[in-house]
């Protein structure tokens, strides 16, 4: 271990920056040249084929057999043609990564001759055993098969893995009774949910709407780190995050590094994973250094949210995969480093319709605008209603780090809208209920658009801290974990968004039928939805401690760990709301809040072993070491007779170290049969949250903190784990 952690840093310098990217490559040239785009479809498939694509892709149209054959056909001719000798169904299942397994092409004739096929039963539908991915319980109920069907909407693709390359078809998951298994199922599911309601509403102001579209642009926060000292850290390597780990002296006190100039060689593997998702037609756009030595972001544009999943989970795999050409490690945990920034992954989200309005951006016409408040404001009242759900959507092992640690939003959910659109809705609120007719007009020519300037420079550091911003065409949900699957939490902001805009339909409605004009039918409840869900606009600094005793006082709901949030995916309210808008029935929510529960449970529990491992053979062990050089010295000292004035420090020392040693120690056993404890506990629940308690709230902390003492005071020579400033500086 003390030698891997010296052979990597004396190896950084000698590694030579690679350069995989050609200067003169164009991205317009490589960018889809990987995807099966409904372009190079028309090329590989008969009009027929072409058609039954086309339809399946923009209206959800089911692919008969023949017509699968046909596609299938087409399909593997283009790939051939790129090199691909293998297939395989690309899904989500609820492991947070994407799964895979490769089918070759080749197959064999019944006289034993070698062929190269690919039918349509092979695009449209396979059967992985489902029994080895998390799902909840579904397995025992049911079958142990599952299985994958194509998702047509999501273009299939090449991955490309040194000269290997696979086709790669997007697929939902499923058991073989149709429960879904997957992120991508029921977020496919919440979007039709979305389009149909949204449409039901645009409808009151143009006829001409058939369609609503969700948008989702993510930012992607992460941090590189040499892969040599990465491997000196069997946390790093393990959990993906330092569980031990002095501040160095140099942190991010300097703020020298956001958007400062990208070092070199993270640069040479930004172009590298950048060229390789052009291939693959994701759409990047920006990167830049974060706040944190060491961490970077980047964004593609927003792309239709279940293209924008997959394109992000590519994107993780892709990064993963790349760095390691670059002999560097990708950190996509929430909280890799204790005392500097986590990392999240910005959800930016909107509605359009097929017109071409972006129902979140502000109207030039009354009609537009009256249009935009109600988007706006059921936006709000969605959060409102659901702040409990939205805040389970993001809960992670990983993301408890991050939440409310000084530089991620809390984990109350609260909305920023900047000063002039408080000002509106103020203004809406204050109207005399009912009495709309008489200044209706006032209301609908709010000069709402003219605010965007203003609303940009309100969009200051300060808003930074809300977890659900408006910022001017789009709200963004930034709470969601930097290593998370968007697909969760944009099932839900699409699900209370859907119910929402079906209720608020119902109550305009209503006040319709009793005769009322309906764009005061529609102000009313405007109003309404303003009055009952205003207390969660907060305009002030989101990471005060003053804002936590605000939202506690206005009864906001603040669940800081995984556990106890996860409790709102299996309330009658969340029921409710999943059943009625068939995005989950009861079986399928409660195998998620089970997986979901168990997976925090796993990682705790890594973690803590973890932890201990380390403790006992890395720590303790160079501590000993270096005390017995101390004790070597003292008794040494002592025979030549110097007087114990000259042993004082040394013997301070000594004892430091045997107090840290031995809390340690203790600890390290504590936290053992505190896991034992909770191995025993047979509810998911009480099982999570005596992890969440017992074993790591008790013990985590108090490891670590004697741990990074020791590390301030052992001979540098003796200390095995790569330190915070070599990990967050050397490359
Ligand atoms: P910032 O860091 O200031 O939030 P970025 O440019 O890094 O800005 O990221 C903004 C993200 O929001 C990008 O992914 C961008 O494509 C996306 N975005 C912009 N407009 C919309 C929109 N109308 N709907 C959804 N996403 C959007
Ligand atoms: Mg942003």
């Amino acid at each position: 271990m003390q030698n891997l952690r010296f052979d990597a840093i004396k190896n950084i310098s000698k590694d030579a920056i690679t350069y995989n990217v050609k200067a003169s490559e164009k991205v317009t040239t490589i960018f889809g040249e990987h995807v099966f785009t409904l372009k190079t479809a028309r090329h590989y498939l008969t009009d027929d084929a072409y058609k039954s694509l086309v339809a399946s892709t923009k209206g959800g149209k089911k692919i008969d057999r023949v017509m699968g054959n046909n596609i299938a056909n087409g399909l593997k001719a283009w790939a051939e043609e790129k090199g691909v000798t293998h297939f395989t169904h690309w899904f989500q299942p609820l492991t947070g990564l994407s799964a895979e397994k490769h089918d070759s092409f080749f197959t064999l004739k019944g006289d034993g001759t070698p062929i190269q096929e690919f039918e349509g039963g092979a695009l449209i539908q396979q059967e992985p055993d489902a029994s080895s991915f998390p799902n909840g319980g579904l397995r025992a109920t049911f079958e142990a098969r599952g299985y994958t069907a194509w998702d047509p909407s999501s273009p299939a693709f090449i991955m490309e893995i040194g000269n290997g390359k696979t086709l790669c078809i997007p697929t939902i998951f499923v058991s073989y009774t149709g429960e879904s298994l997957d992120t991508k199922t029921p977020l496919l599911k919440a979007i039709v949910a979305l389009d149909k309601a949204a449409v039901d509403v645009c409808q009151y102001f143009d006829k001409n709407i058939t369609k609503v579209n969700a948008s989702l642009g993510w930012e992607q926060e992460y941090f590189v780190v040499d892969a040599g000292l990465a491997n000196a850290r069997p946390d790093l390597t393990l959990t993906g995050r330092t569980v031990f780990g002095h501040a160095p002296a140099k942190g991010q006190q300097l703020e020298d590094h956001y958007f400062g100039a990208i070092p070199e060689r993270v640069y040479a593997f930004m172009r590298d994973f950048e060229n390789e998702s052009y291939k693959l037609g994701i759409p990047l756009r920006t990167r830049h250094n974060e706040v944190a030595p060491a961490q970077f972001e980047c964004a593609p544009i927003y792309e239709e949210i279940n293209l924008a999943v997959d394109h992000n989970t590519l994107l993780m795999d892709v990064m993963t995969r790349v760095a390691k050409r670059h002999n560097l490690l990708v950190l996509l945990h929430e909280k890799p480093f204790a005392g500097i920034n986590g990392s999240g992954k910005h959800n930016n989200w909107s509605m359009s319709t097929d017109t071409g309005v972006n129902l979140l951006a502000p109207g030039k016409t009354p009609k537009t605008n009256l249009m935009f408040l109600t988007f706006f404001v059921n936006t709000i009242k969605a959060v409102h209603d659901y702040a409990e759900l939205i805040r389970a959507s993001i809960a992670s092992a990983g993301n408890d780090h991050r939440l409310g640690a000084n530089e991620a939003p809390p984990a109350i959910i609260s909305i920023f809208i900047g000063k002039y659109l408080t000002d509106v809705l103020n203004q809406v609120e204050q109207r005399v209920s009912g009495n709309f007719d008489e200044t209706d007009e006032a209301m609908l020519k709010l000069d709402i658009h003219k605010s965007i300037p203003e609303l940009m420079l309100d969009n200051t550091d300060r808003n930074r801290t809300s977890p659900f911003a408006f910022t001017g065409n789009k709200f963004e949900f930034r709470a969601v974990g930097s290593s998370a699957n968007c697909a969760t939490p944009m099932t839900v902001l699409n699900s209370v968004m859907a119910e929402t805009l079906k209720n608020f339909k119902v109550e305009v409605d209503s006040l319709i039928e009793k005769g009322e004009k309906k764009e005061v039918a529609i102000m009313q409840i405007i109003q309404k939805y303003i009055v009952e869900s205003k207390k969660v606009l907060f305009e002030g600094d989101g990471y005060s401690d003053e804002w936590e005793k605000e939202a506690l006082k206005r009864g906001l709901p603040n669940v800081k760990t995984t556990p106890l949030s996860l409790d709102a995916f299996s309330s009658d309210k969340a029921k409710k709301l999943f059943e009625n808008n068939h995005i989950y029935n009861h079986l399928e929510l409660e195998a998620r809040h089970e997986i979901m529960l168990e997976s925090y449970i796993k990682k705790v529990q890594i973690e803590a072993r973890v932890m201990g491992d380390l403790a006992s053979t890395s720590i303790i062990p160079s501590a000993i070491k270096y005390q017995n050089v101390l004790i070597e010295n003292i008794s040494g000292l002592k025979n030549i007779g110097m007087p114990s004035s000259a042993i004082a420090s040394q013997q301070a020392i000594v004892a430091k170290i045997s107090e840290h040693i031995n809390t340690m120690a203790e600890n390290v056993e504590a936290m053992i049969e505190a896991r034992k404890k909770a191995n025993e506990i047979t509810d998911t629940r009480s099982k999570a949250i005596s992890y969440c308690d017992d074993v790591k709230g008790k013990h985590f902390h108090i490891i670590r903190y004697h741990a990074d003492k020791l590390e301030l005071i052992i001979d540098d020579s003796f200390w095995p784990l790569p330190k915070y400033r070599e990990l967050l500086f050397l490359r």
